[in-house]
């Protein structure tokens, strides 16, 4: 039984583990002891796999048999590689307890630190540092994490807003400075730790009714039982559900030995970058704090000072950089930043802490950076050789494309607006909003339907969700390194912190500035980009199309091996598209004319020719709809120039357009010559008790032929003169709505037809085009080898398949999708998400039957699946030659294309 290895350990040059092991010791252990095995200074530790967290919650809370003695081997051997003794009297060791899953959660889970102080421990550490203020320092930060995260959190209490007992010590800590005029923690003297550390433990028994541990391999496994219990806390669970992350996976927890950044004035901690992740710039970058432990910089309680020049801001210009105040250790730590950066061939984002002037390094993880840094950075190593043009493609994830070409505030607004505060440029974009102040507002006002800003003192890795509704935070404290600021990034998510100039009080729910308030709901503007906040609502304009992302595509486009078409309506969208890339349009919609601005007049036509009460009624009223309906195809075609059209037949059904107001109904009834009744009758009979499975698609066309052939007529009619004026054109006509082959057969004897009337009329031999259907029904899919006998292509609109496989009404999924999601009844929004199982399988037997009639059988996607990078996946593996979605998404789609035929390649 006691075959596997639950502990890895790492130090003194070497290490069990490596940074492939991230599935096994989590990114954190994995890195640390890739580190180690560099010769980089890295504290002794050792690593309990995630194994063990995946048994400890399979058994109840409980650790494999074996667990005990291999953590008490490996702190031995940390121990020895220290020359100190965990628990000792007299030369005591102390660890910190790190969680650390296999993709990085920045704050989501709990870390304590300096654990192993006791009292039987503490006059030793005094003696041998000579430095009693540092210890005492260093028993209250234990004391309040270990509260927080052991006694508490782990506990399961839940302590009422505010009332937490991390908050509670935390307000007795403020009250001391005050009351001893201290500006920062710096200030607290001996004495006043001394004190201070007694009260603490009072207080935790009388909140908590425990007495705080007083034995170092207690706190030890308290610690172990936290992490490993943290996987689990609210924070950590919410933010998987965002990112995507599997609850299986588990964290894993590292025990390392304690070096210290708060012993003094050549002691420190910082977080840094190495290169800048926000712009992407090739500078090192990062933030640091003299005489602190790391949890200061990254719970963003005070803003750090700069790690060097490049990393100055209005914030904290006046504060020393390490570059300056120690460029000795500054210089080592750049030399390990280019020699991590050489290793990972990625930018790392790296936490270092400095003990009495000695360098130790804490973590190194793969940096979360903006959509803009991803692209520069790629584009720049692919120039430094780092990596190549596959790598370089793959460091850009599809959604941030999304952020790239996302909103900004408009420079020429900002001109003539005056900034309210200025802060750090956390994350980027443009972004207006309400303001609220709580994460549980934030979510609470977007669900019902507002746009709100969330503002916080501080950055807080506990507002996940309420980050995650807002469209932008503001906060009034803390840098650029903090967890909060981090996550934001991540997310792409307009973010300002450390705006300090904003008196911000989120118990009133005022921000007072410049003798001015704001209040709860009022209306604030965000430049992410630059760290302005502005009252009131600024315009916002489109991020300038740049170079590098031209560039950026054009290797993307080289390795993709799927077309990208769009879905566009209108010439003007057409046109769009094209500029974003579209190679076609896999959905031109003809209905789309009678929505919207211009479509009254087409609109009032096609309303006479629905309430039409025989054929030669319809057919006057098409005759004198035909030319709105050519005009917008021939229009779209030329400016597609020779590429694809595809233009669907009428789909929605027909009352859909039918008027409900009386004036209207009335106009109508004497455009056609009879009585309101008539009218009023008429629109009954038209009535559906299920619209969306009822007389639509082609089945307007088989009832009425005359509809389908007006549609074809346009479309050819345009083909056809288009090329006589020596223009190119490919026009795809798609029937919408099939589910058997007698359908398209019998919309296909119409299309001849037409087709020969219109050569004849045109004085044309051919007019090339194709003849397809979409297929959305299960039924079409089924009997794909049918229906490819007569469709020349195949279109998935995968909407519909989707409705229809689930038995799902689009329309009507706001009433249990969110409890669906919420309790995990299903991952993903299938309308999101194409469902592989089910509408995906459908799909793979659609195109192997339909294909295996006719090879060749051009194939491709229209759903709103085709601009979602998962789907796009999808429909690359099985073997589509296109993907269409609307224009905005189109470089989405080119990029996922491209990262699907890197990840599996296709011929
Ligand atoms: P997170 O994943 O939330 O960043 P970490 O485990 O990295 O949590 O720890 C939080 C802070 O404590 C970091 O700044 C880290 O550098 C610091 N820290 C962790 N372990 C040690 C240690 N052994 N010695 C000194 N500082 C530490
Ligand atoms: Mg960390
Ligand atoms: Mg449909």
């Amino acid at each position: 039984m006691s075959d596997s290895k639950y502990v890895y350990s790492f130090g003194g040059g070497t290490a069990e583990g490596r940074t492939d092991m991230k599935n096994l010791l989590g990114g954190k252990g994995a890195n640390l002891a890739e580190m180690a095995n560099l010769g980089i200074p890295v504290p002794a530790g050792f690593t309990i796999t995630t194994e063990v967290c995946t048994y400890y919650y399979e058994h109840d809370q409980t650790y494999p048999a074996q667990l005990e003695a291999d953590v008490m081997a490996a702190l031995k051997k940390v121990e020895e590689i220290m020359g100190t003794r965990f628990g000792d009297a007299e030369n005591p060791l102390l660890v910190s307890v790190r969680s650390g899953a296999r993709s990085s959660m920045p704050g989501m889970m709990e870390t304590v630190l300096n654990v192993g102080l006791c009292s039987k421990t503490i006059p030793g550490l005094i003696a041998k540092t000579g430095n009693g203020r540092f210890v005492y320092d260093a028993y209250r930060r234990l004391i309040m994490m270990y509260s927080d995260v052991v006694m508490e959190k782990a506990a399961g209490i839940e302590p009422a807003e505010g009332q937490g007992i991390r908050q509670q010590l935390d307000r007795m800590l403020s009250e001391v400075k005050k009351s001893k005029g201290y500006a920062s923690d710096a200030d607290l003297s001996e004495d006043d730790l001394k004190v201070l550390v007694e009260r603490f433990k009072k207080r935790v028994h009388e909140v908590l009714g425990t007495e705080f541990p007083d034995d170092a391999v207690e706190q030890l496994w308290g610690g172990i039982g936290a992490v490993f219990g943290s996987w689990n806390g609210r924070r950590a669970v919410s933010y998987r559900r965002i990112e995507g992350i599997p609850d299986e996976w588990g964290t894993a927890v590292n025990v390392q030995s304690m070096v210290f950044g708060n012993m003094g004035d050549t002691s420190a901690t910082g977080v840094a970058f190495t290169r800048n992740p926000a712009t992407g710039d090739n500078r090192f970058y990062g933030e640091w704090l003299p005489n602190a432990q790391g949890e200061d910089v990254v719970a963003g309680i005070r803003t750090p000072n700069p790690l060097n020049e490049d990393t100055k801001n209005d914030q904290n210009e006046h504060l020393p950089s390490l570059q300056t105040a120690m460029a000795d250790v500054y210089t080592q730590l750049a030399g390990i930043r280019d020699r991590l950066e050489q290793h990972y061939a990625d930018m790392q984002d790296i936490e270092f802490t400095i003990q009495e002037g000695r360098l130790w390094m804490l973590q190194t993880r793969v940096g979360k950076r903006t959509g803009t840094a991803a692209l520069n950075m790629a584009m720049d190593m692919l120039a430094e050789k780092m990596i190549d043009g596959r790598a370089a493609v793959l460091r850009v994830k599809p959604s941030q494309l999304d952020e790239l070409l996302h909103p900004v505030v408009d420079p020429a607004a900002e001109k003539t607006t005056k900034a309210l505060a200025k802060g750090l440029p956390a994350g980027p974009g443009g972004a207006s909003g309400q303001v609220v102040f709580n994460a549980d507002d934030a979510v609470a006002w977007t669900k019902a339907g507002k746009t709100v800003i969330l503002v916080r003192e501080e950055t807080n890795p506990e507002d996940v969700e309420g980050m995650r509704a807002a469209v932008g935070i503001l906060t009034g404290r803390g840098g650029m390194t903090s967890h909060a600021a981090l996550v934001a990034r991540g997310w792409g998510k307009c973010c300002i912190v450390g705006a300090g100039a904003l008196d911000i009080d989120v118990v009133a729910k005022t921000i007072k500035v410049d003798g001015q308030q704001i209040n709860e709901g009022d209306i604030l503007t965000l430049n992410g980009t630059r760290g302005l906040v502005y009252a009131g609502e600024l315009p916002m304009i489109d991020a300038t199309e740049n170079p590098r992302f031209v560039d950026f595509m054009k290797l993307a486009d080289d390795i993709r091996v799927m077309k990208v078409r769009t879905n566009a309506d209108s010439p003007d969208d057409a046109r769009t598209a094209i500029e974003f890339g579209a190679e076609g349009i896999g959905l031109f919609r003809t209905e789309h004319m009678f929505y919207g601005i211009g479509s009254e007049q087409p609109l009032f036509i096609l309303r006479k020719m629905i309430m039409s009460g025989s054929e030669a009624e319809r057919r006057a009223a098409l005759d004198e709809l035909f030319p709105f309906v050519k005009k917008d195809i021939k229009a779209t075609l030329e400016v597609m120039s020779g590429r694809p059209v595809t233009i669907r037949l009428l789909d929605p059904p027909l009352h859909e357009f039918v008027p409900n107001r009386s004036e209207e109904r009335a106009r109508l009834a004497k455009a056609l010559g009879i009585d309101l009744d008539e009218l009023n009758r008429r629109a009954d009979d038209l009535h559906e008790a299920n619209p969306m499975m009822g007389h639509r698609g082609v089945r307007l066309g088989v009832t009425f032929p005359e509809i389908t052939e007006m549609q074809i007529r346009a479309i050819l009619e345009s083909a056809a003169e288009l090329t006589k004026e020596g223009k190119k054109v490919l026009p795809e006509i798609m029937v919408p709505v099939v589910g058997m082959k007698a359908e398209l057969d019998n919309q296909l004897k119409i299309a001849k037809k037409v087709y020969d009337e219109v050569c004849k009329a045109q004085g044309v031999d051919a007019v090339e085009h194709l003849y397809g259907t979409m297929i959305e029904i299960p039924r079409a899919a089924l009997t794909a080898g049918e229906i490819a006998k007569t469709a020349q292509f195949f279109s998935f609109g995968t909407n519909d398949l989707t409705q229809m496989t689930f038995g799902f009404s689009r329309d009507d999924i706001g009433g249990f999708m969110p409890d669906y999601l919420d309790r995990k009844v299903i991952p993903a929004d299938p309308f999101q998400i194409l469902d592989r199982d089910s509408v995906g399988e459908l799909v793979k037997l659609g195109i192997e039957r339909g294909r295996a009639t006719r090879p060749g059988l051009k194939v491709g996607i229209c759903g709103e699946h085709g601009g979602e990078p998962s789907s796009v996946e999808f429909c690359h593996m099985v073997g589509m030659d296109y993907v269409s979605c609307s224009p905005f998404r189109v470089p989405i789609a080119r990029l996922a294309a491209a990262h699907a035929q890197i990840n599996h390649p296709r011929g």
